[in-house]
């Protein structure tokens, strides 16, 4: 990690005088940059750690285009999310990705895959992102996709910049389809003494009458309601009459597996977000400073999540089989080294975890990373940022750390 304070940034005022920047860089003295918005994301994983012009789009904030009876909306790649979020309010409608920060950029929020526990039923940015806009390294503008929700021609290339974190293209704009907001939600939250326990309730989830929303299992959190016990936390959400209907479903399909205690959270679409149940599951990973995002088959959840240790705090999106375990003092070498072979083990055939540190201090070298050995998709993507970016312009050193590539390109 470098400690050289990084080049001025560069914040253009349009689409066209980010391109010709870009351009006039690629046939100049070709400065490395890395496309910029609030920049909440980690440097190193999602912001190159080589000196680097930082390329700020918040200045391309406008909204393009809104057809609010379509459901869908035509934005600049550096609008906000609290400003998208307030005008499609208005509308009684939604983007359904889980963002805490208000000033997060869209652009961001789609290279970046910003996603949370609701994605067990509104999926990611993929599913929404109909089309874009955006500029290669040497200046050249490209458009994808569309602007309706019936559009099937040609590559899927929006799938391809979500989660790009800016190494193959800017984004200038970006075109979403949107789902109505729904007026009432309630978040139902059960106690258990151990994770064994929970593996039952979740296959019982599975064929469950209800369609909870966000199905999540919560270890040391220290949230209201909560405290640092086992939790299941479940997020429903529709009209009042439908999520009385879901409770008492889910009430009666989860009495038999006996859990401690159940608590309701009612909220609706008055209670500032800052105030919900969900923005405090949102910023537990802001609050420690280490945090590790590990994938394991969702079976394997309940046996995963206990060997951390009980310092450890776990949130994880059970039914994704998603564990973010945040630490907070730096992870001691025995835990280092327990990581390591629970990582190793995934190289077997029957795949275990597969994690990246997602968080550390700043001012820390990065925690040691266990790399996946270099997959066919890694290789595909990392050939696919040569041809499009051949002087590896654009955050440069990102790609190769995500890939477990570590060699330059
Ligand atoms: C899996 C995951 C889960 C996360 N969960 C949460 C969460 O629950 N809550 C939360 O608040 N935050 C979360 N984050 C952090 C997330 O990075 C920020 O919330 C937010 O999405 C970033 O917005 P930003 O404007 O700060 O982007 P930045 O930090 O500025 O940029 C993010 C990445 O996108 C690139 N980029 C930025 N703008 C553009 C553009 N216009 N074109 C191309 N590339 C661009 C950057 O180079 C960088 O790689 C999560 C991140 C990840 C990866």
């Amino acid at each position: 990690m470098s400690h050289v304070s990084p080049p001025p940034p560069v914040r253009p005022a349009s689409a066209s005088e980010a391109a010709a920047w870009l351009a006039a860089n690629s046939e100049g003295n070709r400065q490395a940059i890395v496309p910029a918005g609030a920049e909440h994301s980690s440097l190193g994983l999602y912001r190159s750690p080589q000196p680097a012009v930082p390329f700020d789009l918040t200045a391309l904030n406008r909204v393009i285009d809104y057809p609010a009876r379509d459901l869908t909306i035509t934005v600049e790649a550096g609008i906000t999310w609290g400003e998208l979020s307030r005008q499609l309010a208005c509308e009684h409608q939604q983007l359904p990705l889980d963002v805490l920060q208000p000033d997060a950029t869209i652009g961001g929020i789609v290279a970046a895959n910003t996603s949370g526990p609701r994605r067990h039923a509104y999926g990611t940015a993929r599913d929404y992102l109909l089309g874009f806009d955006a500029i290669i390294a040497d200046g050249t503008r490209f458009k994808a996709g569309g602007r309706v929700v019936k559009n099937v021609a040609g590559y899927d290339l929006s799938k391809l910049m979500v989660g790009s974190r800016g190494t193959i293209a800017v984004l200038t704009q970006c075109t979403f389809k949107l789902k109505p907001l729904p007026p009432e939600s309630c978040w139902l939250l059960t106690t258990w003494d151990l994770s064994s326990e929970l593996e039952p309730v979740l296959q019982r989830l599975l064929l469950s009458d209800a369609r909870p929303v966000a199905i999540e299992l919560l270890q040391g959190t220290h949230l209201p309601h909560v405290g640092d016990r086992l939790t299941l936390a479940l997020l429903l959400e529709g009209s009042a009459t439908s999520i009385r209907w879901e409770v008492e479903t889910l009430r009666r399909e989860l009495s038999p597996f006996g859990p401690d205690e159940l608590v309701e959270v009612h909220e609706n679409r008055e209670t500032p977000f800052g105030d919900r149940f969900l923005s405090h599951l949102l910023a537990l990973g802001h609050e420690w400073s280490w945090e590790l995002t590990m994938a394991v088959p969702p079976s394997r959840l309940t046996t995963v999540a206990p060997l951390f240790p009980k310092t450890c705090r776990i949130s994880a999106h059970a039914l994704e089989g998603v564990l973010r375990v945040s630490w907070k003092a730096a992870p001691t070498p025995q835990e280092l080294a327990f990581l390591g072979d629970l990582g190793a083990s995934s190289t077997g055939g029957g795949m275990a975890a597969v994690w990246e540190w997602t968080r550390w201090p700043e001012a820390s070298p990065p925690p040691p990373a266990y790399r996946q050995p270099a997959s066919s998709a890694s290789r595909w993507s990392l050939e696919l940022k040569r041809k499009l970016d051949p002087h590896n312009l654009l955050n440069p050193g990102v790609l190769e750390l995500a890939t477990g590539e570590t060699a330059a390109i």
